[in-house]
């Protein structure tokens, strides 16, 4: 048994009798793990906001290796999420982020850049009217933290480089241009030039710096949608939270503004 502090951002919380929430947590130092909290339901002077995902944390707690869920001793909370909960769109899109990180960690694996990563685009999508930016800057930047974002800068079939449509071949995720896909008869749905000026301004810049306005809702969501398939192929599971982010009526990716 072993004290333990760590920094945590709730993925997903469940109730657990009358007054007991469950919760899977990714902490920044020791990576992802299941926590109750024994009470907060019924406890008045704690906040319940501990309990909801996306709530960024500070916990004390005792590590026992054979338990399936840390008992958590003490808490702060850092940020919670109010202000995205008030916008459909936002609280989707926040749902959709823990997804994924939560689908493509192990538990118990160290994981504090994808920590760092999450708890700042949850800061960013309450400052953002577009939504769906940044789900897919921070979906590209965590297959790259997972090293399993490939070159999309060429044909994976003849090594073009100049091709304008392409279609992302799942399991491996690489693009293949217009040219080959119809050679080879595959007629997927295809993605255009600005998604692949998305990928690459994604990848070199800040979410604060990049210039969102550039890039097409439709393109960006066509974008995402191909990398959840592929997410959903690579790491074998299925990304429930994906249904509602692209059912949205496409006024509400911009948000309110
Ligand atoms: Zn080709």
């Amino acid at each position: 048994m072993e004290i333990r502090k760590a920094s945590g951002l709730v993925l997903h919380s469940r109730q657990s009798g009358e007054a007991d929430i469950l919760a899977r947590i990714l902490t920044a130092e020791f990576g992802k793990a299941n926590f109750v909290f024994k009470g907060l339901k019924k406890s008045r002077k704690r906040s319940l906001a501990a309990g909801e995902p996306g709530t960024l944390l500070d916990l004390l707690y005792y590590q026992h290796d054979n338990r399936e869920f840390q008992v958590v001793s003490e808490f702060r909370v850092v940020r919670d999420r109010m202000e995205l909960r008030k916008d459909l769109s936002r609280i989707l899109h926040l749902y959709y982020l823990l997804e994924l990180v939560d689908r493509t960690t192990a538990q118990g694996d160290p994981h504090s850049r994808v920590f760092a990563l999450a708890a700042a685009a949850a800061d960013a999508l309450a400052d953002t009217i577009y939504h769906a930016h940044l789900s897919a800057f921070f979906l590209l930047h965590l297959l790259r933290f997972h090293g399993v974002l490939p070159d999309l800068s060429r044909c994976a079939r003849c090594g073009r480089t100049d091709f304008t449509r392409f279609t992302l071949d799942t399991p491996d995720f690489t693009p293949v241009c217009g040219r080959c896909a119809a050679q080879s008869g595959n007629n997927s749905s295809s993605l255009d030039t600005p998604a692949r000026e998305f990928v690459a301004a994604a990848l070199s810049a800040r979410f604060s710096g990049l210039d969102c306005g550039r890039f097409p809702a439709e393109t960006v969501l066509g974008l995402l949608f191909h990398l959840s398939l592929f997410v959903e192929s690579y790491f074998h599971c299925e990304i429930k939270s994906k249904g509602m982010i692209f059912n949205l009526p496409q006024p509400l990716h911009r948000g309110a503004g």
